[in-house]
């Protein structure tokens, strides 16, 4: 019998009921250190004073109107990207599977209504993640993904991640947009070199391509700049978040230049739920943090740290790692050991670390992460290796 849950994920028999900072607790007592955030989600970590405040303040308040209304806690948020970013303008959606189809569709309507209406190929890239929508899906291209879904949307050319020569081949006059996360997540945590992402600006340039960069999982905050693409010194014309933003709460964005964003005028896009209070009064309490610099770095200075113990993790447990990669508090271990079998030890060790693709555990931990956390999970994850090589 179907369980009443539609069983599109294999669970982990873990059941917690409370979490403080970076810690999830179970109801029989048990502490579990959480390295991965909900998916690089609870940027901020678990119940955080000034987003309880933020979200039970607005709660007592007002929940849901409209867009058809004036929305000031949107208004806040959109001002605080906008200060804090390339962009001019910003949507409010509630995923980054929403962010990806605005995204779709204002390169396609960007051309179109320069009189270019032909011009609706998107590349991609191998490994890409960008959500599970028939758009996203097709984005990706992925057997896994898209196998039994069909018939996909067309306008998508796939790409091998790093092969600039096809990329410089596949850049066409029909060509709307690329689209690239600076850091691949669930692809297993691969880091476009910078001069990769400023070649890829050139191209785009050159051709008049828009750039698209997909930062759902490695902005706000995450590799030690409020956004990825600033280590390149680069930036996009639109760019798609989620995850980090909302710090729990189910919120996401899409931000673009006013050139990029000049197709979108009033009735060609909307949302019922998008940027409503509740999400934006939370937003904008995660803003007000992960855009300070003292606390970007804190996420240098942690991730510096991190990376280095996983360093010698990996020289101690030859049998068990490869090597770590990734961007600050987006890291990545690839391993030789099965990589759901080291998650199992970690569950057993009491650590939570989360399997991409390319067999990779990926370390995505609050970005509230202190110095003596550091060290625990350290020890935890050392526990976790032991496990797994004995078997
Ligand atoms: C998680 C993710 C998405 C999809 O976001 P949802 O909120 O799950 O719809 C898209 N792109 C990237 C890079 C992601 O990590």
């Amino acid at each position: 019998m179907i369980p009443s849950i539609l069983p599109t994920y294999s669970r982990a028999p873990l059941e917690f009921t409370k979490g403080e900072g970076s810690w999830l607790m179970t109801a029989d007592g048990r502490r579990f250190l959480d390295l991965g955030a909900g998916i690089a989600v609870n940027a901020l970590g678990h119940a955080h004073p000034a987003l309880v405040k933020a979200l039970t303040d607005q709660a007592g308040k007002l929940w849901h109107v409209s867009n058809l209304y004036q929305i000031p806690q949107q208004q806040a948020l959109a001002d605080k990207l906008v200060d804090a970013t390339f962009a001019d303008t910003v949507f409010f959606t509630n995923s980054g599977t929403e962010s990806c189809e605005l995204a779709v569709k204002m390169a396609r309507k960007f051309w179109y209504e320069k009189g270019d209406p032909d011009r609706v190929e998107i590349i991609t890239f191998s490994g890409a993640f960008h959500g599970r929508s028939t758009a996203a899906i097709a984005a990706a291209g992925s057997e896994k993904m898209t196998k039994g879904f069909g018939p996909l949307m067309p306008g998508f050319t796939h790409l091998d991640w790093g092969d600039h020569d096809a990329l410089r081949a596949a850049l066409t006059d029909r060509t709307a947009a690329v689209l690239i996360e600076p850091v691949q997540g669930e692809g297993g945590i691969r880091a476009l070199p910078d001069q990769c992402l400023k070649g890829l600006r050139e191209l785009c340039d050159e051709t008049g391509a828009l750039l698209i960069l997909d930062e759902v999982q490695c902005g706000m905050g995450r590799t030690g700049k409020l956004f990825a693409h600033e280590w390149a010194g680069v930036t996009p014309d639109i760019m798609m978040v989620a995850k980090g933003i909302g710090g729990g709460f189910p919120l996401g964005a899409v931000l673009a230049t006013e050139q990029a964003a000049s197709g979108m005028t009033a009735g060609t896009h909307g949302s019922t739920y998008g940027g409503n209070p509740l999400a934006c009064a939370v937003g904008c309490a995660v803003m007000d943090h992960v855009a300070d610099p003292g606390f970007l770095a804190h996420v240098n200075q942690v991730a510096g740290q991190l990376r280095q113990g996983l360093e010698g993790l990996i020289a101690s447990h030859p049998d068990v790692f490869e090597e770590v990669r990734g961007a600050g508090l987006m890291l990545g271990i690839k391993c030789k050991a099965p990589n759901a079998d080291i998650v199992q030890a970690g569950y057993d060790a009491q650590v939570i670390t989360v399997p991409a693709a390319d067999n990779v555990i990926r370390l995505l931990p609050p970005l509230t992460l202190s110095a003596d956390e550091v060290t625990e999970a350290l020890a935890r994850l050392d526990r976790a290796a032991t496990q797994a090589s004995n078997g």
